[in-house]
C-alpha cells in the first residue's frame, strides 16, 4: 500500500475554518483509505494479506457496508472469515479454550484502517508541529481556528514539547488551550440557553435564535466525540 495514501497536506486541512481542522484530516485519510480498500486494494495481494489478519472495527465495517462496493467488500470478507476460522477455530491446534479466546480478542481489537490512518496520522501531528516552528503563515492560520475538539486538544497538546517545537511549543500550547477554552465556554452558554428554551416560562426561547439553538446537542458532542456536526 501506497504510503501517500495514508498522508494529506497538513495546511489544507486549517484553510477552511470551520470545525476541528484534525478532525476534518481525520476524515479526508480515512475516505481515501475507505476508497482505496474498496477499489485498488484488491489489486495489491499485500493489502489482502494484512486485512486477513488485521481485520477491520465496527465503525469501519458498517462505513463500507454503506459504500459502493459490495463484492470488493465480500471477496475481503470471504477471506478474513477463512483466517479467522483457520486460526481462532482450527482442530489441528492444540488450544485451550483460553488461548482460543485470546486469539479471538485479537482479531476483534484489531483494524486495518485504523491502524493505516494511526500511521499517517502520527507524520501529519509531526509535520503540524515542524510547520509551526518555521512559517509564520501557517501559524496565523493555526491561531485564527474556530475550535479543535476535546481529542485533538490533548493529543497536539501532548506533543507539543520543547524537543518537538523548541522556539513556539509555549505559543502553540497558549493558542491551543485559548481556541478550545473559548470554545466550550460558549458551548456551556449555547447548552444551557438550550435547555432553558424547554422551560415554558423561560423568555430565553423568544430572546435566542431557535434555529442556531436547537443543533447546541450536536454542537456538544461533537467537541467531545470528535465528529464534525452538521451545522446547518
Ligand atoms: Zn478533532
Ligand atoms: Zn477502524
Amino acid at each position: 500500500m501506497r504510503e501517500d495514501i495514508c498522508t494529506i497536506p497538513v495546511s489544507e486541512a486549517f484553510e477552511i475554518k470551520d470545525g476541528c481542522p484534525i478532525c476534518r484530516m481525520y476524515k479526508t485519510v480515512e475516505d481515501r483509505i475507505l476508497n482505496y480498500i474498496l477499489g485498488d486494494a484488491m489489486m495489491e495481494p499485500d493489502v489482502r494479506i494484512e486485512t486477513n489478519k488485521a481485520g477491520f472495527c465496527p465503525n469501519h465495517l458498517n462505513k463500507m457496508m454503506s459504500m459502493r462496493g459490495r463484492l470488493q467488500l465480500s471477496l475481503m470478507l470471504e477471506t478474513h472469515l477463512k483466517e479467522i476460522a483457520d486460526t481462532v477455530f482450527s482442530k489441528k491446534l492444540f488450544s485451550s479454550a483460553e488461548s482460543k479466546a485470546k486469539a479471538a480478542k485479537k482479531f476483534n481489537e484489531g483494524c486495518f484502517i485504523c491502524r493505516k490512518i494511526d500511521f499517517g496520522f502520527e507524520r501529519m501531528i509531526d509535520t503540524i508541529y515542524r510547520t509551526y516552528e518555521k512559517d509564520r503563515d501557517f501559524r496565523e492560520m493555526f491561531n485564527t481556528q474556530p475550535r479543535f475538539c476535546m481529542h485533538h486538544f490533548e493529543q497536539l497538546l501532548t506533543g507539543a514539547n520543547k524537543k518537538k517545537m523548541p522556539k513556539y511549543h509555549k505559543e502553540f500550547a497558549d493558542n491551543i488551550i485559548r481556541i478550545t477554552g473559548d470554545y466550550l465556554l460558549n458551548l456551556c452558554d449555547d447548552i444551557s440557553a438550550y435547555c432553558k428554551s424547554y422551560d415554558y416560562r423561560s423568555r430565553e426561547a423568544e430572546k435566542g435564535d431557535m434555529a442556531e439553538l436547537k443543533l447546541s446537542p450536536e454542537r456538544a458532542t461533537g467537541f467531545l466525540n470528535g465528529q464534525i456536526p452538521e451545522e446547518k
